[in-house]
């Protein structure tokens, strides 16, 4: 405690630390076994102090939310103005997130629903949301799975993944396995090592995803040795989950080079969460900052309707001035796209700007960022239209076989097609739970 102590009070105060006191804390695993989970161990560390009353009332949150953050990400803290602090927002327990509205829910996305396998998430045809561990390094206060939060220390066995891993066997429309959690990561390299290998075995299976915090809160954790074992694996792609510019330091970008030397393409996910994040300026600047890193704004999330998120929450429109103010502002590849994620478990939903205006019979009128409205001219003899699925009265040079079935369109796309007579849309129950899970 002592040493945990005088270690992240060094890095605050930037002092030069003894070479013993830096090997420690560039370890991943002095990190993690350090992690800090009381409020008298932030009151140290930061050199604040709670009223009693406030202390009380954290204390409850804690008790219900646990928490749990990084020596070295608590170092990120600006202590002159903490309250304020976009790192102490989204480590720190806030009395808010008792205040449990009306309309939350404990598990929003309806990821229990779907799930047909223990840690198997199966909501869309072709790919698997697949929690293979139930720890971080640290709790984020905007968890949308923080009804699980804290079910601590557990790492799941080879056994338990073999549930996940069996299932995906058995499933061959399954082309894209996406590893989350939890946070894969903080699974040892060795284990990495054996579900990466397991999972590449699977012939249908084409990508595997990783999801992990790491290079933000634990960003030591990407050693030399991790990124060997993930080299040694086929087409691997890693989501990263940078929510504020000053989250990126000389460290986490060490981390995020070491990852993408490996060959790894780099995506981020943000969310949109009130008093961190929800500024176009603090979000271009977080674009500009990732995409010199080599890593990719992937998606931005409409911060969920998780219990006890509430406080994190904006309007839809703040994320929709966001977008307004990245699209043609700054290089298209910064651009994440806006998402919702369906609160009982519809899958993420694309929000933007309205672009296009309005149209006629041969013109759309268009608009771009500068406010500058245009006519694109629509070509007057196309016909590419009129597909009866007969691949081989078409010249496309595809053709479909009976095999291929799946490749039909469904959803909204097969009122567009013109292979089936249906006129309206009437999903029902059964059948969106039979694609999820068969
Ligand atoms: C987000 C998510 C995915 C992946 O979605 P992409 O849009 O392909 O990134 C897959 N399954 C579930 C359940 C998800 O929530």
């Amino acid at each position: 405690m002592e040493e945990l102590i005088a270690i992240t009070r060094g890095k605050i105060e930037k002092r030069q630390l003894s070479p013993e006191q830096e090997a420690k804390w560039t370890d991943w695993k002095w990190q993690i076994k350090n992690t800090i989970r009381t409020i008298d161990q932030v009151e140290q560390i930061l050199g604040i102090e709670f009223e009693t009353k406030e202390k009380e009332q954290i204390s409850q949150t804690i008790e219900h939310f646990p928490m749990s953050i990084t020596p070295y990400y608590i170092s990120l803290v600006n202590i002159k103005d903490y309250k304020h602090d976009p790192v102490f927002k989204q480590a720190f327990a806030s009395v808010r997130e008792l205040e449990i509205a009306d309309h939350d829910m404990l598990d929003p996305l309806g990821e229990e629903k779907d799930s047909p396998v223990e840690g198997i998430t199966h909501r869309y045809p072709d790919r698997v949301l697949f929690h293979v561990s139930n720890v971080c390094a640290m709790y984020c206060r905007h968890c949308t799975r923080k009804r699980k939060v804290g079910d601590r220390d557990f790492v799941p066995s080879k056994e338990q993944l073999e549930k996940g891993i069996e299932y995906i066997r058995n499933t061959p429309e399954v082309r894209d396995v996406l590893l989350s959690g939890g946070d894969p990561f903080l699974l040892g390299d060795e284990m990495i090592d054996w579900l990466l290998g397991e999972i590449e075995k699977i012939e249908h299976v084409e990508v595997v995803r990783i999801g992990t915090r790491t290079p933000v809160v634990l960003p030591f954790r990407i050693t030399d040795k991790l990124v060997e074992v993930l080299k040694s694996h086929g087409v691997l792609w890693l989501n990263t989950h940078f929510n504020h510019p000053k989250e990126i330091t000389k460290d986490s970008k060490e981390a995020l080079e070491k990852l993408a030397f490996a060959g790894i393409p780099l995506g981020n996910q943000s969310v949109l969460l009130a008093g961190v994040n929800d500024c176009p300026i603090i979000m271009r600047k977080l674009v500009h900052k990732l995409t010199q890193n080599r890593v990719r704004p992937y998606y931005l999330y409409q911060c969920d309707l998780s219990e006890g998120l509430e406080h994190f929450r904006t309007s839809v429109g703040k994320g929709i001035e966001i977008m307004e103010s990245l699209r043609g502002h700054t290089s298209g590849f910064a651009v994440p796209t806006f998402v919702i994620d369906a609160p009982g478990g519809g899958g993420k939903i694309p929000v933007m700007p309205n672009y296009l205006i309005s149209w006629s019979d041969h013109k759309v009128i268009l608009r771009n960022y500068e406010g500058v409205i245009t006519t694109y001219q629509e070509p007057e003899h196309y016909t590419g239209g009129n597909c009866d699925l007969h691949c081989d009265r078409c010249e496309l040079q595809h053709v479909l076989k009976i095999k291929d079935e799946e490749e039909k369109t469904t959803g909204v796309a097969k009122l567009l097609a013109d292979f089936d007579d249906i006129i309206t849309l009437t999903p029902n129950e059964e059948d969106t739970d039979d694609n999820r899970q068969n």
